[in-house]
């Protein structure tokens, strides 16, 4: 599918025009992968145009950037607000959210270090990422024959353009192979994460997500899933998670910001629970939904009014 164009992009504190946008090809992250960014929602509630959990995402596209080293030229609020002010000027109601932070054009060494820091903030329309009837009925998964990266090779604490490759071959994968999504075990042969989602996993009335030291991306689905599992008085352990466990659950869960709180229905062509939607996991869609849609009380200051 086509990307929905808007009209403006905030492209290094200007708003110019969608196909005024552009980049040299001999800039550096694109030969080199040398970007951080961030996905982010904005939805439309009941009281309004709200995006959900802007300064956390702010927050890790900091912290992303400081693992490489990246000097972000402007300040977190001002991030923010640009964040906001492209939203407005598009004049949309709920959109996707495309902050990127990339080495530009200057040198095409291997060292990014003489190359600008550029920042670009795209916005455009998006629903679910796996799918409406996803969200229903739950997903078809695989396990990945490929791992994510180990530790001290690429960091996986950041959300960089380069991490994507090992994402897109988890995807291309289990797309060939008629899957919707692939789960990624590390290279320590535990479950990690699928290619663009924190996967959490319910037996006998408990739930388990893998820790952060399972070659995770510390995602703040899976952190706003915790917190509204606290909420509702159900408890989740974070721990290591072996294949065959995945297998033998009651309900698996996919959380992202784009694919929010999917269900999975079959790992390896092997039926989790029912092969629908868990009872438990319906309970978290629902607080979840709740919560993005500002129909509850907006309790821990999630939603930040465009
Ligand atoms: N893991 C990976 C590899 C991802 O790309 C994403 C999407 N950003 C997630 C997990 C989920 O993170 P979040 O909930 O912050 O979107």
């Amino acid at each position: 599918m086509p990307l929905p164009q808007c009209d403006k992009i905030w492209f290094n504190g200007e708003l110019v025009d969608w196909e005024d946008a552009n980049i040299h090809v001999l800039s550096h992250v694109v030969h080199y992968g040398s970007s951080v960014f961030e996905g982010i929602r904005c939805y439309k509630t009941q009281k309004g145009s709200a995006v959900f959990r802007l300064d956390e995402h702010v927050n890790r596209l900091f912290d992303s950037a400081k693992i490489y080293r990246m000097d972000i030229p402007y300040t977190r609020q001002e991030i923010c607000e640009a964040i906001l002010e492209t939203i407005r000027v598009n004049k949309l109601e709920a959109c996707y959210i495309r902050p990127i932070v990339f080495r530009g054009y200057e040198t095409l060494g291997v060292d990014p270090m003489g190359c600008p820091v550029e920042v670009v903030i795209a916005v455009w329309e998006w629903g679910e990422y796996l799918g409406d009837a996803a969200l229903k009925n739950g997903v078809s998964v695989c396990t990945s024959s490929w791992n994510r990266m180990a530790p001290n090779t690429l960091p996986f604490l950041a959300k960089a353009g380069g991490n994507y490759l090992n994402s897109q071959l988890v995807r291309i994968e289990a797309n060939a192979n008629g899957y919707d999504e692939g789960i990624v075990l590390g290279t320590d042969g535990l479950v990690s994460e699928g290619s663009g989602e924190n996967i959490f996993v319910i037996k006998n009335g408990s739930i388990y997500t893998p820790a952060s030291n399972y070659a995770i991306l510390p995602g703040i689905t899976r952190h706003t899933a915790i917190t509204l599992i606290r909420d509702l008085e159900m408890r989740v352990e974070q721990r290591g998670i072996p294949r065959e466990f995945l297998y033998v659950a009651d309900e698996v869960f996919f959380t992202g910001t784009a694919a929010e709180i999917t269900p999975v229905r079959a790992i390896d062509q092997i039926e989790i629970g029912s092969g629908q939607r868990g009872p438990i996991t319906e309970q978290i869609q629902g607080a979840f939904f709740d919560v993005i849609r500002a129909e509850v009380e907006d309790r821990h200051g999630w939603l930040t009014a465009v």
